[in-house]
C-alpha cells in the first residue's frame, strides 16, 4: 500500500514536472535569451542589401538604406533592442491595424466586418481589381481601400475631431507622443492619385462613410506620423499585453477584440504574402512601406524590426528576416515553432 501510494505521488510528480516545464518552457524566456535573439538576428541579416526603397512616394527614396534596427517588447514593457533602433520613419501601413482596433473600440468588431470587411484579398496593398471583385463584401483593413475606409468609418463630426481620434489612438497604443512627418505627407499626399481612385471606387460602391477627400487626407496623415522601432514595438506590446498599454498602463482596446484584430492580421497583414509570412514566421503581424513591421505574440511580447529595403510586395526584407529568425528561434509561432 505503502510502495503503491508512493509510486502514485512520483509518477504525479513527474507528469506535474513534465507539465511545468514545458509550460515554462513556451512562456518564460530569460532576459538574456531575449537580447541574445534580438542581436544575433541582428548580426545575421545586418548585411543584406538586396532589395530597395519604396519610391512611388517620392520622399521615401531619400531614406538611408542601410539603417536597421530590431527590438522586442514584452506585455510587461521591457525593451531588448540592437541596431538603429531610434530613427523616425512612417508608419505607413502599419498603422492599419490599430485605426481597425480605434474602430473595434468605439462601435464594434462587427462594425469592420460589416462595413469592411475581413477577407484577404491575395492582391498588392493598392489594387483596385480586389475592389471590384469583391464588391459586395468588400475587402479588409490592412489593404489601402479597407484602411481608407476605416478612416471614415470613424465616427467623428469634421476632419479635425477624424484626426484628433485617430492620433490619440495611435499615441495610446505607443504610449507617447507621435507627430506627422510633414515632408512624408507632402510627398504622399501630392502623389496619391492612385488612393484618390480607390476613396471614389469606394464611395461609388457605397462603402465609403465620410468625404472622399477628407478620408483620403486624414488616411494619408496617418501613414505619415513618425515611429521609431522602438514605439512600433509598444505598439505590438500593447497587443500582446491584452489591449493594455504595458507603459502607461492604458487600456486602448477591450481585450475581448484583441483575437479579432490579430486574426485579420495573420490572414492580411502582407497582402499577397500574407500566407508565405505566416508559413515561415506564424506570427500575426502588420508591415509598412516605410521598411517598418510590428508582429505579435499574444500574451507575451512584440518584436519589430525597421528596414528600408523592400521586395516586390512592398514588405520590408530584412524585418520580415529578422522577426523570422526570432519566431523560430524562440519558438513563439502561434501554430507551434516554425524552422529559423
Ligand atoms: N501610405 C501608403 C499607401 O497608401 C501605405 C502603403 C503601405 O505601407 N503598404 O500607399
Amino acid at each position: 500500500m505503502n510502495i503503491q501510494s508512493n509510486t502514485f505521488s512520483l509518477a504525479t510528480a513527474g507528469i506535474l514536472s513534465t507539465f511545468l516545464m514545458v509550460n515554462s518552457a513556451l512562456a518564460e524566456f530569460s532576459d538574456e535569451q531575449l537580447q541574445q535573439a534580438v542581436d544575433e538576428a541582428y548580426e545575421e541579416f545586418k548585411d543584406d542589401d538586396s532589395g530597395k526603397n519604396a519610391d512611388y512616394i517620392p520622399i521615401l527614396t531619400e531614406v538611408p538604406s542601410d539603417l536597421f534596427g530590431v527590438v522586442i517588447a514584452t506585455r510587461d514593457g521591457k525593451l531588448f533592442v540592437a541596431g538603429d533602433i531610434d530613427y523616425r520613419f512612417s508608419i505607413q501601413s502599419v498603422s492599419k491595424p490599430f485605426t481597425a482596433a480605434l474602430i473595434m473600440q468605439q462601435q464594434s468588431p462587427d462594425a469592420v466586418k460589416e462595413n469592411i470587411g475581413v477577407e484577404p484579398t491575395g492582391m498588392p496593398f493598392n489594387s483596385k481589381v480586389a475592389l471590384a471583385l469583391y464588391e459586395q463584401r468588400s475587402v479588409n483593413p490592412m489593404v489601402n481601400a479597407g484602411a481608407i475606409a476605416a478612416v471614415s468609418l470613424v465616427e467623428a463630426s469634421d476632419e479635425e475631431e477624424r484626426w484628433d481620434l485617430i492620433l490619440k489612438n495611435m499615441e495610446g497604443f505607443a504610449g507617447g507622443e507621435l507627430e506627422i512627418l510633414d515632408e512624408v505627407f507632402e510627398s504622399e499626399y501630392s502623389s496619391s492619385a492612385s488612393n484618390r481612385g480607390i476613396a471614389n471606387l469606394l464611395l461609388n460602391d457605397g462603402r465609403l462613410y465620410a468625404d472622399p477627400e477628407e478620408s483620403l487626407r486624414v488616411y494619408t496623415m496617418q501613414c505619415s506620423l513618425g515611429v521609431n522601432t522602438r514605439d512600433l514595438a509598444i505598439m505590438g506590446a500593447t497587443l500582446a499585453n491584452g489591449g493594455e498599454n504595458p507603459v502607461t498602463g492604458d487600456r486602448v482596446l477591450a481585450e475581448e477584440h484583441v483575437p479579432e484584430l490579430l486574426a485579420i492580421m495573420a490572414t492580411a497583414g502582407f497582402y499577397d504574402e500574407s500566407g508565405e509570412w505566416m508559413y515561415s514566421a506564424g506570427l500575426p503581424a502588420k508591415t509598412g512601406v516605410g521598411g517598418g513591421i510590428v508582429a505579435v505574440v499574444p500574451g507575451e511580447f512584440a518584436i519589430a524590426a525597421f528596414s528600408p529595403r523592400l521586395n516586390e510586395a512592398g514588405n520590408s526584407i530584412r524585418a520580415m528576416q529578422a522577426i523570422s529568425h526570432i519566431s523560430g528561434k524562440l519558438g513563439v509561432g502561434v501554430f507551434g515553432a516554425n524552422p529559423n
